[in-house]
This record gives structure tokens, sequence and C-alpha cells, in this order.
């Protein structure tokens, strides 16, 4: 049966600096994601708390609103059959050690906090998250 899903992914201020936005893009045209909508912006720190509000308890969560505003990211809403778990299983694990290979952390991140690319987690999530940035 078809379960043809969007999902958010963010290239993040490290990978943009880097100039990797389309080499990462490549990656998910790849594997079969269609970019439906995308725009490379800068965020003000209080727009990257709402974003991750679900970390507002997280020792990271300075830091982390810190750095998704610190630099130009570009988002993008990503489709394709089961795109949310696809996009999770093509950035690999959140720490770039522990990522295998052939995914876009193990490739181009540096850190857990510089991993290169957010992507939502569910798809109640994702639809959350795509609203928080294409809603007109
Ligand atoms: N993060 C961090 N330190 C940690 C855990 C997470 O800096 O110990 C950052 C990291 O950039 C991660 C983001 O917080 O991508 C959100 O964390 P989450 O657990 O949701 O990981 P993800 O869904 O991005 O894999
Ligand atoms: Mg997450």
């Amino acid at each position: 049966m078809s379960n043809k899903e969007v999902t958010l992914s963010i290239i993040k201020p490290d990978a943009v600096e880097r100039d990797l936005n389309n080499e990462i893009k490549e990656m998910f045209k790849n594997k079969g994601f269609q970019i439906v909508k995308e725009k490379k912006i800068q965020i003000e720190k209080s727009e990257a708390e709402k974003f991750y509000k679900i970390h507002e308890t997280k020792p990271f969560f300075n830091d982390l609103c810190t750095y998704l505003s610190s630099g130009p990211i570009v988002v993008m809403v990503l489709e394709k059959e089961n795109a949310v778990l696809a996009n999770r299983q093509l950035m690999g694990a959140t720490n770039p050690k522990d990522a295998e290979e052939g995914t876009i952390r193990k490739k181009y991140g540096i850190s857990i906090d510089k991993n290169s690319v957010h992507g939502s987690d569910s798809a109640e999530n994702a639809k959350i998250e795509i609203d928080f940035f294409f809603k007109d």
C-alpha cells in the first residue's frame, strides 16, 4: 500500500557554511526524495527556541538554539514513501560518530551539535514543523 509522506529537513549552519547544500540535496534526490519546497533563511534565536521547544529542558538547549540561529539554513519539505523514517535513515545517528556509512551525518557531520541536518521524527511532528516554516 502506498504511504506517500512529507517530512521537514533542515541543512544546518555548519553544512551551509561549508557549501554542502547541493551535495546533500543530491543525496536526498538519489534516495528518491522529491524536494517539494525549499528556502534558504536565517532565523532569530527566539524562533529557534520555538522550533526546538520539545528540548527546552535539556542541558544543550541554549547552545542548540544559538547554533541553529548562527547562520543561514536551508529548510526543505521532502516527499517520498515513508519519508519520515526514510529521512531519519538517510540522516544517520544524532552523533556522527555513531552514524553508519552512507548516511549524511557520517559523511558530513562534525560533532553531535554540528551534525549538518535536521529531520522530523514522526509524521505528526513533520506536519507541525512544516507549518512552522511554510505556513503562508
Ligand atoms: N544535540 C546536542 N547535544 C546532545 C543531543 C542533541 O547538541 O547531547 C543537538 C543535535 O544537534 C541534535 C539536536 O540537538 O540534532 C536535536 O536533538 P535530537 O535528540 O532531537 O536529535 P536528532 O533528532 O536531530 O537526531
Ligand atoms: Mg529530533
